[in-house]
């Protein structure tokens, strides 16, 4: 699990929203670094933070799955 920058709502008025910090497990981060331009990861800020919940923003595993 890691916690990422990604590409948000881009019409949104904050930064916040364009460019949201989420968890992503492992898998989604694979899966993101092969998609190449289809890519919706703009950066890992580092590792899984629990003040942002305890599951993978795009699938929903929880942390407690998955070997952080
Ligand atoms: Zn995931």
């Amino acid at each position: 699990m890691k916690c990422c920058t990604v590409y948000g709502d881009m019409s949104a008025d904050s930064a916040a929203d364009q460019y949201p910090t989420v968890n992503l497990c492992n898998e989604c981060v694979d899966a993101d670094a092969s998609a190449k331009e289809d890519a919706q990861i703009v950066s890992i800020e580092g590792d899984y933070d629990p003040g942002l919940g305890d599951s993978c923003e795009w699938c929903g595993v929880e942390v407690s799955d998955e070997q952080i």
